[in-house]
């Protein structure tokens, strides 16, 4: 019948006028999202053990792990940096991570608007006692961690950039 669509329309607007609204003034009201929502990434370096299967299961080069190790040949965490311009979201970082509770993971927090490129950025950088900071031994270059040669170490003198990808992913 002609118009009919038009009439079952009409009935769920008049339906839906008298339901209670859903809809939140965002931003003012921020809205409470499931706990599995996918956000940004929240990363606990104390706990990373600089593994590196986060950023060999991320399939376009968002995640760099930087490290050495120490005397013992422990691997010890310099920096952990992930460009979120080029991540999908995918989690495949998240389910590769070896550790319990994971050491990254995503949050519900999903505002990751910026004004300046250098802000899509994440960056922790883990720092050491002086005299461990000092000589590190670096990584060999065999186990698939270039770490940079002549490094002096430490959380801001190392560029060693583990996968050994350029800055921007693939
Ligand atoms: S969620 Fe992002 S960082 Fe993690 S694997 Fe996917 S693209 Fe890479
Ligand atoms: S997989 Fe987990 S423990 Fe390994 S480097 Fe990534 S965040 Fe750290």
């Amino acid at each position: 019948m002609y118009g009919l669509g038009l009439l079952k329309g009409l009935g769920v607007s008049l339906k839906r006028f008298w339901m209670p609204k859903i809809t939140q003034k965002y931003p003012e009201v921020q809205p409470d999202l499931p706990q599995r929502s996918k956000g940004s990434f929240k990363y606990d370096k104390d706990t990373c053990t600089s593994c590196e299967l986060c950023s060999m299961a991320c399939p376009n080069g968002v995640i760099k792990v930087e490290w050495h190790k120490d005397e013992s040949g422990k691997k010890r965490l310099d920096r952990y940096r992930m460009n979120l311009g080029h991540c999908l979201f995918c989690g495949l970082c998240v389910e590769a991570c070896p550790t319990t509770p994971k050491s990254i993971d995503f949050k519900t927090d999903f505002a990751l608007g910026c004004w300046r490129k250098e802000d899509i950025y994440r960056i922790w950088t883990k720092s050491y006692p002086a005299a461990e900071a000092v000589a590190p031994v670096m990584a060999p270059a065999a186990t698939g961690s270039p770490a940079a040669a002549g490094s002096a170490g430490g959380a801001s003198g190392s560029t060693g950039v583990a996968s050994g990808a350029p800055e921007g992913g693939n």
